[in-house]
Formats: structure tokens, C-alpha cells, sequence
């Protein structure tokens, strides 16, 4: 099977989770034989955490959705912002700080959970004060962490391991714009959500009273 970055194979991973018996847990124990922690890393637009967090709570999936405080791409104070994270919560899933080094002020928003956003060596793997750096032994371990940066997976795609069980545990990395915008590379994918984009910038400017005839 070949392993595209899109909404269906998406699924195929966690139907292969169910199959190879895990458990999808949260970042509030240290990690447990059979516990896969999915991870979110939300860089760039909400829509798109929105949209695969109704396709897990669909596939009866929990994950933990890492947002952030300083995005240039959108705002988590505004009303979309708020959306987002209430129909994140709706679906059954938690919601994390994606941090920006040194920035680590936890609100009610968040669960106490963090993620550096493209974090450095000196201080990528300690601990947070008030929170789990999920970069943190035991949470990051060699051997039990996927990710899918850039549409690369460093591995190779891990579902066919899943299925099989070979990961005692595993923390899985997925940026829900890669699977939810189509495109067959990173660029096209991008291109993708800037389109999407434009559509949701009418909208705003046309709520925002601006005169588009
Ligand atoms: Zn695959
Ligand atoms: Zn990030």
C-alpha cells in the first residue's frame, strides 16, 4: 500500500492502531506497553485541527492538540480561536500549549502539556515547570516516536508497524494541515490551504463589514 498524506489514509493508520491493540492515551501518565499518544502540532491553521479532530472522534480516536499562543498564521483569542478549541474539546480530545521558547505560560485553555514549537538541542528534551514537555524522557524515547514533518516521515509510515504491534509504545507526531489539504507534495499541499484560505479571508473581510461588490 502506498502511503499518501491525506484524510483517508489517515484513517487507515488508526483503524491499523485498533488493530495492532493500542490504546490511545493522553500525556497525564508516563507511558504504558500498548499506549499510543497522538500528537498534534497545530503550525498554521485551525481548520484543518478541526476537521481531523471530527475524523478521530468518527474513528474513536483521542488526541492531544498542541495550540499556539504566538502564531503568525492565526489567533487563538479570537473567535475562531475559541471555536477551534471548543469543538476540539467536543470531540473528546485535549488540548496542549504549542510553546515558543522561552513562552511557557499555561492558561485554563490548556491542559498541562506542552510542545515546543521548532525546538533547539539545549532545551528541546527538559522538563517545564507545571507541565509535561512531551519531548521529555519518558514521554520521547528512541524507538517509540513517528513524525511527519514535511510530508517525511524519518521512519517511513508507521501503520503497517501498528497493525503489527511492533512499537511497545509510541508517540505519533501528525500536523493535521499535511493530511487535510490535498496535494501530492508539500508545495501543492500548501497551495491547498492557501486556497482554502482566501475563501476563509472573504468571509472575514465580508463580516468585517468590508465593501467586496
Ligand atoms: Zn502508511
Ligand atoms: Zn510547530
Amino acid at each position: 500500500m502506498s502511503c499518501p498524506f491525506d484524510v483517508v489514509h489517515y484513517r487507515v493508520l488508526l483503524e491499523a492502531a485498533r488493530q495492532g491493540g493500542y490504546r490511545f492515551a493522553f500525556f497525564d501518565h508516563e507511558p504504558a506497553p500498548g499506549d499510543l499518544f497522538l500528537r498534534h502540532d497545530v503550525d498554521l491553521a485551525l481548520p484543518a485541527a478541526v476537521e481531523l479532530a471530527g475524523i478521530e472522534q468518527e474513528e474513536g480516536a483521542v488526541a492531544t492538540y498542541f495550540l499556539m499562543r504566538e502564531s503568525v498564521f492565526y489567533n487563538l483569542d479570537s473567535e475562531e480561536g475559541r471555536w477551534a478549541i471548543e469543538r476540539i474539546r467536543a470531540a473528546g480530545h485535549r488540548i496542549g500549549l504549542h510553546a515558543v521558547w522561552p513562552n511557557a505560560q499555561l492558561d485554563d485553555r490548556f491542559d498541562p502539556v506542552l510542545a515546543w514549537h521548532n525546538p533547539d538541542p539545549p532545551y528541546m528534551t527538559g522538563p517545564v515547570e507545571g507541565a509535561v514537555n512531551v519531548m521529555q524522557p519518558p514521554w520521547f524515547a528512541q524507538g517509540h516516536y513517528r513524525s511527519d514533518s514535511n510530508q517525511h516521515w524519518r521512519s517511513g509510515c508507521p501503520h503497517e508497524e501498528l497493525a503489527r504491534h511492533e512499537f511497545e509504545w509510541l508517540q505519533l507526531l501528525t500536523h493535521p494541515e499535511i493530511w487535510v489539504y490535498p496535494g501530492g507534495s508539500m508545495r501543492e499541499t500548501m497551495l491547498a490551504m492557501l486556497e482554502a484560505e482566501r475563501e476563509r479571508r472573504l468571509e472575514q473581510l465580508a463580516s468585517d463589514r468590508i465593501d467586496l461588490s
